[in-house]
């Protein structure tokens, strides 16, 4: 899979990805990363990307031609998408992110000042993308997320040991609680049920553990999940303990 970002400050992303699981799937050729400086596909002497917004506002807004020469010379035919990074665009998630993972190149543009103009959202771009109802100076650090998050969907990118099947989201629930060493710190005790050695009771205080974190935390993921038969008892179970304690 490949990542091609648009950007006016390609520095922004060589740490970025110079560590950790992004390093590590693009040493192995798991993922691709290029970052393209947007000034390389102006055709004037200044490398100007932006211009005055019509109407008569302050601040600039990045003009199309850059915007259009550039995705047109980087998008590869096939499974492609081109995304802008833009706060009003659809909530970044992690579904979004495991069906952006289905694609063998996803292009995301990064935007700046006040925005970019209109007509790359209408007739250039598959995907618009928010990531949080706030806004940011750019679309860089937007970009990052979702290189970061739909990377993690990629065969192989996370080793067995750091499995995303059980990370929140991607069961509709949250993660359940984890611990490591010590087993007692300043008094707080590691749950002992996790060194009964019972494999089956573990599993099934972790699945308790993760309804109860997601029905304290984020409600609203638990209303959108098909609930097991397994998964209404140990609710009911939570429900009568809250109700005693
Ligand atoms: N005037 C624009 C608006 O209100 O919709 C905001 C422009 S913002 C200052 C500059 C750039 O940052 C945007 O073009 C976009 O690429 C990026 N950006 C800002 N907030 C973002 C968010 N929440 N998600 C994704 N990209 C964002």
């Amino acid at each position: 899979m490949r990542f091609d970002i648009i950007t006016i400050f390609p520095g922004i992303f060589e740490s970025l990805f110079a560590a950790g699981i992004i390093k590590k799937a693009q040493d192995k050729g798991m993922i691709e990363i290029q970052v393209h400086n947007l000034r390389d596909y102006t055709a004037d002497k200044y490398r100007q990307v932006d211009d005055r917004p019509y109407g008569g506002l302050e601040g600039m807004v990045f003009k199309p031609e850059p915007v259009f020469k550039a995705v047109e010379s980087i998008r590869q035919p096939g499974r492609s998408l081109v995304c802008l990074l833009t706060p009003q665009g659809e909530l970044f998630n992690s579904k979004l992110a495991e069906k952006l993972a289905t694609y063998r190149q996803v292009v995301l543009v990064c935007g700046r000042y006040e925005g970019v103009d209109e007509r790359v959202s209408e007739y250039l771009v598959d995907e618009e993308i928010s990531i949080g109802d706030y806004v940011l100076s750019g679309g860089e650090l937007a970009a990052a997320v979702v290189v970061e998050a739909v990377s993690r969907f990629v065969p192989g990118v996370v080793g067995r040991e750091e499995s995303v099947r059980h990370d929140s989201f991607s069961t509709g629930l949250l993660d359940f609680p984890q611990y490591t060493r010590p087993r007692d710190f300043l008094g707080h005790k590691v749950p002992s049920v996790l060194f009964s050695g019972d494999h089956q009771k573990i599993a099934r205080w972790r699945l308790k553990m993760a309804l109860e974190k997601t029905l304290a935390k984020r409600p609203d993921i638990l209303k959108s999940r098909k609930l097991s038969e397994e998964e209404k008892k140990l609710l009911s179970e939570i429900q009568e303990e809250r109700k005693e304690s």
